[in-house]
């Protein structure tokens, strides 16, 4: 890999949405970090990423060790002194249920993985994206992070805090080149997508590999707004694909 390359951090890079934009990122010539726990999901991203003549480093840990992402920040810098694009993506839906029979575990872990992680990123990137010609960064939201609906307060309640901190990091670097947005990939045919709806044909949703054309476009240099939240459904319709 060359250093004048992009470089990328990716997580929830081993399935799904964070899979799919690690590999349409290698695609685009990024060198990507692919993070998640499941090692061997790492694996198959990076190897479709290989196969296509692109290039990862994996980085499997588990985002509830804060001290690794502070490790991370470090060894980032260490080796390429500066990062280009952030994909926070990562997430985990929690149980559905009425707020008053959530477990506490269960909330506490949505909090730690779906706030609390992409603030202590934040936090240990923050140098590293400064220091890239065009940082960008992106979060992935949803629609009951802004409307609420009965059962998904949890859930709700996390991605509600990660757009506050994603607008107000936009606030933030609004005097820097670093840009960051927030993107709402709708109903997309997941594992996490099969959890809350199991009944569903997920043949009618959208793909993960339909929603990566857009993470890249916001990852990308010529990406200039920030503190916008985007739509995919929104921007499919309106022909911007
Ligand atoms: P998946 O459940 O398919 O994938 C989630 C990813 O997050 C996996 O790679 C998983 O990796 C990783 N992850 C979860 N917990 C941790 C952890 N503790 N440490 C490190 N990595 C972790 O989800 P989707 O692809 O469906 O969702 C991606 C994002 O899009 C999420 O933020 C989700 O909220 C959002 N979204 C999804 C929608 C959908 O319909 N699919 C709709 C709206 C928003 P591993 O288990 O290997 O650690």
């Amino acid at each position: 890999m060359s250093d004048g390359g992009r470089i990328a951090l990716v997580t929830g890079a081993s399935r799904g949405i964070g899979r799919a934009a690690a590999i349409a990122l290698g695609k685009a010539g990024y060198h990507v970090l692919c993070l998640a726990r499941t090692v061997g999901g790492l694996e198959e991203t990076d190897d479709v990423i290989q196969a296509a003549g692109g290039s990862a480093t994996l980085v499997p840990l588990d985002l509830k060790d804060v001290s690794a992402l502070d490790r991370l920040g470090a060894s980032i810098f260490e080796r390429w002194s500066r990062l280009d694009a952030f994909f926070g993506n990562a997430g985990v839906l929690g149980a559905l249920s009425p707020l008053g029979h959530i477990e506490p575990k269960l909330f506490d872990e949505l909090m730690a993985v779906n706030v609390t992680a992409n603030w202590r990123l934040i936090r240990s990137l923050d140098p590293l994206l400064r220091r890239s010609e065009a940082g960008r960064v992106l979060f992935a939201t949803s629609t009951v992070g802004h409307e609420p609906r009965s059962f998904w307060g949890g859930y709700a309640a996390s991605k509600a805090a990660l757009e506050m901190l994603a607008y107000t990091y936009a606030a933030e670097c609004s005097e820097s080149r670093v840009r960051v947005n927030l993107i709402n990939p709708g109903g997309t045919a997941t594992a996490m997508r099969r959890r809350a709806f199991p009944g569903e044909d997920q043949n009618e949703l959208p793909k993960p590999d339909d929603i990566a054309p857009l993470v890249v476009q916001m990852l990308s240099p010529e990406w200039t707004q920030s503190g916008t939240l985007v739509d995919f459904r929104k921007w499919q319709a309106a022909g911007k694909d």
